[in-house]
């Protein structure tokens, strides 16, 4: 008799591997790639911006139209194994970017806390700090350095069991 495994599918499957429906719900509905960068042709430099794509609810940090985001946004980018390879823009705190370097998802991962609003109270989604791209103005003026960087975490999980995290920002 098979024995089943006891651990999750993104410890014990490839993401080539992953059903359609796994992969979707690997996204931890941070909102940060939807917001907009800008790339400097001279140095081919990358610099992030806190203005998120008009398509993005900014409180609940999500897609609005996310079936059909590509008739709106023809430029919205499809992750998928492949191009999560050449994409450089991604946030460390992605969890597809996180599985893809060997890291397991973070305890704010709804996979993991089993509550799609820990990636807010964590601090770690955009909520509360993207400028809606309708009433931003220009790119230039929103520079910001954070959706790069791997967040601060606000608070632990209540009830958590001891702090046993090798990375304690988590
Ligand atoms: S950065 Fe990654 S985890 Fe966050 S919303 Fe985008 S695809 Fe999902
Ligand atoms: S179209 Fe949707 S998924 Fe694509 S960048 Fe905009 S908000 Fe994000």
């Amino acid at each position: 008799m098979a024995v089943k495994s006891e651990k999750p599918f993104w410890k014990t499957k490839a993401l080539s591997d992953l059903s359609q429906a796994e992969w979707e719900s690997l996204c931890d509905g941070c909102g940060r790639c939807c917001l907009h960068k800008l790339r400097y042709e001279e140095n081919n430099a990358l610099a992030f911006t806190n203005v998120a794509c008009r398509l993005l609810d900014t409180t609940g940090c999500r897609c609005r139209k996310y079936e059909t985001r590509r008739q709106h946004v023809p430029d919205c980018v499809s992750l998928t194994p492949e191009t999560l390879a050449e994409i450089d823009w991604l946030p460390p705190s992605c969890a597809y970017v996180r599985v893809a370097t060997g890291q397991d998802l973070a305890w704010w991962h709804h996979l993991v806390s089993g509550d799609p609003n820990t990636v807010h109270s964590a601090g770690v989604s955009v909520q509360g700090r993207a400028v809606d791209e309708r009433y931003a103005g220009p790119l230039e003026h929103h520079i910001v350095e954070w959706p790069g960087k791997r967040p601060r975490v606000k608070r632990p999980m209540p009830d958590a069991e001891p702090d046993t995290r090798t990375n304690p920002q988590e």
